[in-house]
């Protein structure tokens, strides 16, 4: 299994950047900022654990109040 090296905007087609500060908001809270992926073009951003599917972001996890 190789895991995949280059993420790609599913709108704009271009390679994501890989960036520290993704702005995190979960329902009303904001959270601090994250490592995740930006698309150079349109703006959108993923948390790196978004495309991760058998993590679980910790945040959500807190929040979540478990
Ligand atoms: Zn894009």
């Amino acid at each position: 299994m190789g895991k995949p090296s280059k993420w790609k905007c599913y709108t704009c087609r271009v390679e994501m950047e890989k960036v520290l500060d993704i702005s995190v908001k979960f329902r009303k809270f904001n959270l601090p900022k994250a490592e995740g992926l930006r698309c150079p073009q349109c703006g959108v951003q993923y948390l790196e654990s978004d495309y991760v599917a058998e993590q679980v972001s910790p945040a959500e996890e807190i929040l979540s109040g478990k």
